[in-house]
């Protein structure tokens, strides 16, 4: 029997509610106080532990209450039993057991990751074809109606050497949007600036607006309208000479098809918790470059067991070329989860090469946040 042929004999959930520092309003909700997150341990039967981190937002993906009960009540037993090297088989029968859950199901594959990792001495991404990159650039999320504390913010990681901002805006009124923009362009040069509506704008205003803000000439705009807008979206990609994202309109692969046939976007957020898995999240990446598109490593509101997990597809993604958003733990999160802190050098996202997913939760801060627990 080989290492990675051990029965996997363990399996534990937590969901948590992790302190944060600031509000973040986004088109689509806010965020305050804290963030939820739903936590899984997988034990193999030689002591072997991988962990994994559904991130759902209730606005977006869904709720913590249905990823904990999609890992503990459905996710459960198609795991439990199987062998640790059945992880396609694991992730196959996850994937229909049940419907949507995209966040458990990022879960259960990085857990199933860290664990063959644990086993094995390898770093996650060598399951994923292989290290392509060894930094990700990072982009920091402007999104607090108080923009004097964002201002703060924006000086803080200018300081700290990052280059990539991405501003919230479409949670409140158009001026406010464009006041901001004006701002940074004339106090922060240093920054490259992308702009993401969540949804925020309604069909009747969105093409003035998205015409206004594209004078900024930011690097693209992200997913103005509802996700099933499809028609609305190409209409605003062909008004514009500015690239636009979809986000909220691309989960899987089922999407990215759909996408580019309809040709709704210039490139794509790639997210695990939306795609359900590391490996489909790559698919969503391939497919995008194979259309033309780009594709960037996007997140939800992660702590950062999850930051690792799309730390290691985007490391093993050739296709995801415009950086990552893993800021959360660094400059939202009042304090993270992990035992090591995610680590974040000049402006870069650094890839760990130690086994599995390169970083465990702190067990006591596990305790310390967690609402909802329940040991196997
Ligand atoms: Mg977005």
């Amino acid at each position: 029997m080989s290492d990675l042929d051990q029965k996997i004999t363990g399996f534990d959930v937590w969901h948590l509610a992790v302190p944060v520092t600031s509000r973040r309003d986004h088109g689509i909700g806010t965020v305050e106080a804290t963030c939820e997150v739903i936590l899984l341990r997988l034990t193999a039967e030689g002591g072997a532990q991988g962990w994994g981190e559904a991130s759902p937002w209730v606005v977006f993906t869904g709720s913590p209450e249905a990823s904990f009960a999609a890992l503990d009540r459905y996710l459960r037993p198609l795991t439990l039993g199987r062998r640790v090297s059945d992880r396609a088989a694991i992730l196959s029968d996850a994937l229909y057991a049940v419907a949507h859950a995209s966040e458990a199901k990022a879960a259960l594959d990085a857990a199933l990751l860290d664990l063959m990792g644990q086993i094995t001495g390898q770093p996650a991404y060598g399951f994923l074809g292989g290290k392509y990159r060894d930094t990700i650039p990072l982009s920091v999320s402007i999104a607090n109606p108080d923009f004097d504390a964002d201002i703060r913010l924006l000086q803080r990681i200018r300081d700290d050497g990052v280059r990539i901002i991405k501003l919230k805006t479409g949670f409140r009124d158009h001026a406010f949007d464009i006041l901001r923009l004006e701002r940074i362009r004339a106090d922060f040069p240093e920054f490259s600036v992308r702009i993401d509506y969540n949804q925020g704008l309604s069909p009747d205003e969105a093409m003035t607006r998205v015409r206004d803000v594209a004078q900024f000439r930011p690097d693209f705009i992200e997913q103005p309208v509802r996700a099933h807008h499809y028609g609305l979206m190409r209409q605003l990609r062909e008004a514009t000479d500015v690239p636009l994202l979809a986000d909220e309109s691309v989960y899987g692969p089922e999407d990215m098809a759909r996408a580019a046939a309809e040709g709704i976007c210039d490139g794509v957020s790639v997210k695990i918790m939306k795609s359900g898995s590391l490996s489909r999240a790559q698919d969503v990446a391939n497919m995008a470059a194979a259309h033309g598109l780009t594709a960037y490593g996007g997140d939800m509101f992660e702590t950062g067991l999850a930051h690792l997990a799309g730390t290691h597809m985007i490391a093993a993604t050739p296709a995801i070329t415009l950086g990552c958003e893993f800021y959360q733990t660094t400059y939202f999160l009042a304090e993270d989860l992990l035992e090591t802190p995610f680590k974040v050098e000049n402006g870069h996202v650094v890839v760990p090469d130690t086994p599995g997913l390169g970083g465990r939760p702190d067990m006591d801060r596990i305790a310390k946040y967690s609402s909802i627990g329940r040991a196997a």
